[in-house]
């Protein structure tokens, strides 16, 4: 598979929703009310392949079926392949269980002190602050939460959450994850954060959010407002393929850097979506053109019915292996897996150093060369020059 960059363009359109009036498809709660949802509105718009057709029979079952107008658009309706459509439609593959697979594979449920609140780490805190998204994400490591399809019943309250961060003085950093946090209406966000920034102890406020590429019409002007209000927030956002770069989402980061709001990216290594160099290196190319810093690439979570979507993590060092010195350092994500069972994010990293001892480092540099970094100290020496220099001056003699 290869992808090539294109550089002049950046998708930008209504494509299928050309009758719509523009205003409509700027629209945010437009996109939202007009999510595609049930198979019957998928097989109007496109062929579903058999693997896609029993999936969507089942998915209300796992988890919901929903995909704005805006996000469709990306999909090649063409081809039964497309990186897009991977992500949003789901297959039968998603209802077969393997052994290795869990519906909690990060041991989230385990670190809950009050619902929905994660508190793993000893300085910072995971606030799943609803359970709803703009559009679902086949590899959900949540699905057991989001859309509500499995009768968790799992209703965000964020008092009970916001009292276990006032009194626990030791939490400087709050993620505000979900769902999707920033499908809660303006003035519920704005109450939040003002919540939230009232902590003398809490330093670090970010959200972790697929809006900007799901739903870019909910970076309004009046939520950049609330944010530069509660500044600074920073926010993650989840881009898996540079297909999903549009003009729109563009746009949707220029207005969150004007708010201040300092922007990272989380990826997802997918097979079939994104787990090929090229398509990588061109993604966070498209990323800091847009001023999102690569923060995270994971390893997929071992989440019931995702093993067509998991891939190899010898690939995905294989895919740093091939950025690092290749291109820009900002480019680049950390690899991490988050181990199973609650042992939190692990990075996963080629391997440059070949050799450390008392006496020496032996690394090799991003094409292959080795180089040698001495540990023992030598014995320095003053130059002749400097030694005459000190005994005029009267400081040896
Ligand atoms: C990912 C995560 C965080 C944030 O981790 P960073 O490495 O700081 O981005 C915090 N809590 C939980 C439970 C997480 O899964
Ligand atoms: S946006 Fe995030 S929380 Fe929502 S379905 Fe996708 S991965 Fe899950």
């Amino acid at each position: 598979m290869s992808y090539q960059e294109d550089r002049s363009s950046w998708f930008a359109g209504q494509g299928l929703w050309e009758h719509i009036p523009a205003e409509d498809w700027r629209n945010w709660t437009w996109q939202l009310k007009n999510r595609i949802t049930r198979v019957e509105q998928l097989e109007d718009l496109m062929e579903l392949t058999p693997e896609e057709k029993q999936g969507c029979y089942f998915a209300n079952k796992k988890l919901a079926l929903a995909i704005t107008p805006y996000f469709f658009n990306l999909v090649d309706t063409e081809d039964p392949h497309c990186p897009i459509r991977r992500q949003v439609i789901p297959r039968v593959e998603e209802m077969t269980t393997s052994p290795e697979e869990m519906l909690d594979p990060c041991g989230e449920d385990g670190n809950m002190p009050v619902p929905g609140l994660v508190h793993r780490y000893p300085d910072r805190v995971l606030f799943l602050v609803t359970d709803r998204c703009a559009a679902y994400c086949r590899y959900c490591t949540r699905s057991r939460l989001v859309s509500n399809s499995q009768g968790y019943d799992f209703h965000p309250e964020f008092e009970q959450g916001l009292r276990y961060i006032e009194s626990h003085p030791e939490i400087r950093d709050v993620l505000l994850s979900g769902g999707d946090p920033l499908l809660l209406a303006d003035r519920k966000l704005d109450y939040l954060l003002g919540r939230l920034r009232a902590i003398p102890h809490l330093e670090f406020i970010r959200i972790g959010s697929r809006i900007p590429v799901f739903l870019p019409q909910r970076i309004t002007p009046e939520l950049g407002d609330i944010f530069d209000r509660h500044g600074p927030i920073w926010m993650s956002i989840h881009v898996n393929h540079p297909k999903e770069c549009t003009l729109e989402l563009k746009e949707a980061c220029d207005r969150l850097a004007k708010a201040g709001v300092p922007l990272g990216n989380q990826s997802v290594l997918l097979k079939g979506v994104n787990d090929d160099a090229g398509i990588m290196k061109s993604l966070v190319h498209r990323l800091l053109r847009m001023r999102v810093r690569p923060y995270y690439l994971y390893q997929c979570d071992l989440i019931t019915g995702s093993s067509h979507l998991r891939v190899d993590p010898r690939k995905g060092l294989e895919i740093i292996e091939s950025l690092r010195g290749h291109t820009t350092g900002y480019a680049i994500p950390q690899f991490v897996v988050d181990a199973p069972g609650g042992g939190g994010k692990v990075p996963l990293n080629p391997e440059y150093v070949k050799k450390i001892t008392d006496e020496e480092l032996v690394v090799r540099n991003f094409a292959g060369k080795e180089y040698r970094y001495p540990l023992k100290a030598g014995v320095g020496q003053l130059s002749q020059q400097d030694k005459a220099d000190l005994v005029e001056a009267q400081y040896i003699d």
